[in-house]
């Protein structure tokens, strides 16, 4: 998992996720990689929960359908509170000139 400073956290995307194949040393080596907007940094632990949740959960879900929710309410049972309380965090951040 990435911290990513370039994320536009209130208007695009919280993080992105991607799957990394690059050869080293003769070898082919895979990750699936997780960003997240800097502003995580400083976020209590049960966003960066929802956050890692949200990300997961577009491994296998690309857009946001009930499919994909239902994932991410299969692995954090509160993620639809969480995910209200984030942005509305993030709202507070951006009116109190905090985001960036
Ligand atoms: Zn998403």
């Amino acid at each position: 998992m990435i911290y990513d400073d370039k994320l536009d956290v209130l208007h695009q995307a919280l993080g992105s996720h991607s799957f990394v194949a690059r050869v080293q040393g003769g070898k082919l080596k895979t990750k699936n990689e997780i960003r997240i907007g800097s502003v995580f940094k400083k976020v209590p632990i049960e966003f960066l929960k929802m956050i890692t949740v949200h990300e997961l959960a577009h491994i296998k879900e690309k857009q946001h359908n009930k499919a994909f929710y239902q994932l991410c309410q299969h692995m954090e049972s509160d993620y639809h509170q969480l995910e209200f309380d984030m942005r509305l965090y993030l709202t507070h951040l951006d009116i109190t000139g905090k985001l960036y």
